[in-house]
């Protein structure tokens, strides 16, 4: 299968790359910069999608990059490189005259309101009520093909928590604290932390490249990314520091977080939703890493 994957240069898609290549795929990357096995996002305004069986778009502004400050123009980047990326692929989806089989769009789980109660699944009907899950509204509403397109091209969205794997992600950034014994939970520590292992949401991208898989709708196909395991910080805090034989001792206070990234930046990290992936399960998905032990074990060995 000719797979095409906006923003592919990133943490989750260099794995998905990976992964793609080992099961005989061909890849290619939509990237702001040319490079070998890449097209521009420039290249397709013009002259449209090249020839490819799937789409899959993970492009968008590192919303958690610490050195930006947060304001308006970063707020608008964060927007409009999911936003304007996405857009741009539905309508070159819509307007070919060989469309893929498969669009696969992944964003997060920004539209469950945090609630320590609550086990969302992808049946919970959602309205916004954040920056974040206005976000996550606009994005899957830019990626949602008209009737007609959908009638060839099958639609999947995956909504994915916390990306944990080596070289990228939160990982990148938590580790060198963990590993001087400078890790703590982030604020209370009691908020749901719904994570996945990159090489689970990979897989899940995978499994949902056939559009066999689903029934033909003009509805995309919702997955949650996101491990079954229900931890809270607390719990991946601990775990974390035990695996590492470190302790993990200072908390991260919520008005420290708030000084450094803003408020709603802050709240990404302090606050969490339960999430169970429901409809991965059901759709025959099964998880290499379901609980953080083996998770964890996976990153710090390998
Ligand atoms: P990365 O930040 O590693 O990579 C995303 C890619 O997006 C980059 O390689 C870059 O490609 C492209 N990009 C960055 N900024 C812009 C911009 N302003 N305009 C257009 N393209 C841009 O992200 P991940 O791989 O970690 O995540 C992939 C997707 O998954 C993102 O949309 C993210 O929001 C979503 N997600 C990630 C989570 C995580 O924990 N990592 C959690 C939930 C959702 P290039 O420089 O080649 O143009």
């Amino acid at each position: 299968m000719r797979v095409l994957i906006g923003g592919g240069s990133g943490f989750v898609g260099r794995e998905l790359t990976k992964l793609l290549k080992v099961k005989g795929h061909e890849v290619t990357i939509i990237s702001r910069q040319p490079g070998q096995g890449q097209v521009t996002w420039t290249e397709v305004e013009s002259a449209g999608l090249p020839e490819c069986d799937a789409v899959v778009n993970l492009a968008g502004e590192n919303i958690l990059y610490p050195l930006r400050r947060w304001s308006e123009s970063f707020r608008s980047a964060v927007f409009n490189s999911r936003i304007n990326t996405t857009r741009t692929l539905t309508h070159f989806i819509t307007s070919s005259q060989t469309p893929p089989r498969t669009w696969i769009l992944l964003t997060g789980l920004a539209c469950y309101k945090a609630n320590v109660e609550t086990l969302y699944t992808e049946d919970t009907e959602w309205t916004t009520f954040d920056l974040w899950s206005q976000l996550v509204k606009e994005w899957e509403e830019a990626g949602r093909l008209p009737e007609n397109a959908a009638k060839n091209t099958g639609q999947v969205v995956i909504r994915s928590g916390v990306v944990l794997g080596r070289g990228g992600g939160a990982m990148k950034q938590m580790l060198p604290p963990f590993r001087l014994g400078l890790g703590g939970r982030l604020g209370s520590g009691d908020q749901p932390f719904p994570w996945i292992h990159v090489s689970d949401l990979t897989g899940i991208i995978a499994h949902s490249l056939d559009p066999a898989r689903g029934p033909a709708s003009s509805r995309p196909r919702v997955f949650n990314g996101v491990a079954p395991a229900l931890d809270t910080n607390r719990q991946f805090t601990q775990e974390l520091a035990r695996l590492l034989k470190r302790p993990a001792l200072l908390p991260v206070p919520e008005l420290v977080l708030r000084a450094a990234l803003g408020r709603e930046r802050a709240a990404i990290l302090t606050q969490g939703a339960r999430v169970a992936p429901k409809r991965t399960l059901e759709s025959g998905y099964r998880f290499q890493y379901p609980d953080l032990t083996s998770a964890l074990r996976q990153i710090l060995t390998c």
